[in-house]
């Protein structure tokens, strides 16, 4: 995948720069480990044209409060970063995107705090996700971040190693990705999705705690409401999951996409006949901002508290 080319524009500092003369520091503490904080976000072509950042006031926020959570200095209001964020749109062409704002540290081999940091946003294309294809999924034998070891609920470069370890290890097994559990054996997530299954016309997610709460996960619960559809945040086992009337994956980047099966184990229903397909119809209407679209409200709606309320809730299940 190429992310960019001699003309790519970067905003590096405050500066618009071109990607390939962009420098950073190899004595940074963020290289050495993995100490710094991101986002994923996505920017769509609107119905009329337009390009819109999705959720860009809550991603933004929660860059804040990732940067916060691992006292790493954050100089920026969520409107300066936006605008930047539309700038390099701009200045990069783009519309259907995907968006990486960094926040990483200077040179420091110490584990001392920084008095500064830096701010990167990247931009390169990304097409719609939603496909045909559903997921082939297993269980991981690797766990979720222990909460008490780390703040989860900051976007940290650093808890993506556990990612890593995770997707390659189901991808080695012939899976398209993997599902973990967290320290207490309940389903958590996938290695940068949440995930919803159906059972009997109710939808099902891990609780808080031990999850990174998406953003997207947020707007599925809001179309739940809008759409009377019956959604219970809860802590189970896989078990319960298996085999069950339906299963989805959600995420920015992964928008929302369904699953075939997980272990092997298929789910019931035909992808089109889930309330998953409801709900990625519903999205994608949303993100489109199709004018015919009843949800078109959620755009504007409160799923900042949504999220501020997601983040600051942090018990464990026992
Ligand atoms: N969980 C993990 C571990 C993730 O990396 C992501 C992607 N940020 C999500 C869930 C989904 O979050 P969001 O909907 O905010 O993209």
């Amino acid at each position: 995948m190429n992310y960019y080319d001699d003309n790519t524009i970067l905003y590096l500092d405050g500066r618009f720069v071109k990607a390939r003369e962009a420098k950073v520091d190899l004595y940074t503490q963020s290289l050495h480990y993995g100490y710094s904080v991101f986002e994923g976000i996505r920017s769509y072509k609107t119905e009329n044209g337009e390009t819109k950042i999705f959720k860009a006031t809550e991603h933004y926020q929660r860059l804040r409060i990732s940067a916060e959570a691992l006292n790493i200095p954050f100089d920026y209001t969520v409107e300066q970063l936006i605008d930047a964020t539309y700038e390099v749109l701009k200045q990069n062409n783009l519309q259907d995107a995907y968006i990486r704002p960094l926040v990483y540290s200077p040179a420091n081999m110490s584990f001392n705090k920084n008095a500064e940091s830096h701010l990167v946003i990247a931009v390169w294309e990304m097409p719609l996700f939603f496909g045909d294809k559903l997921l082939k999924v297993m269980t991981s034998s690797f766990e979720r971040p222990n909460p008490k070891a780390f703040k989860i609920h900051a976007k940290a470069t650093g808890h993506y190693v556990n990612s890593i370890l995770a997707s390659q290890e189901a991808k080695a097994n012939g899976f398209d990705e993997a599902l973990l559990l967290d320290l207490n054996g309940y389903v958590a997530e996938g290695t940068g999705a949440n995930v919803f299954f159906e059972k009997n016309k109710v939808l099902y997610t891990p609780a808080k705690g031990n999850i990174l709460p998406g953003i997207t996960r947020a707007t599925v619960i809001e179309l739940c409401n809008e759409l009377n559809i019956s959604v219970e945040e809860s802590f189970f086992r896989p078990g319960k999951m298996k085999g069950a009337d339906s299963c989805f994956y959600c995420g920015t980047a992964a928008e929302i996409v369904g699953l075939e099966s997980l272990d092997n184990v298929p789910f019931k229903l035909k992808w089109e006949d889930s309330l998953g397909y409801v709900l990625q119809q519903a999205y994608k209407d949303l993100i489109r901002e199709k004018n015919d679209a009843d949800t078109n409200f959620i755009g504007q709606s409160s799923s900042v508290e949504l999220l501020e309320a997601a983040v600051s809730d942090t018990t464990r299940a026992e």
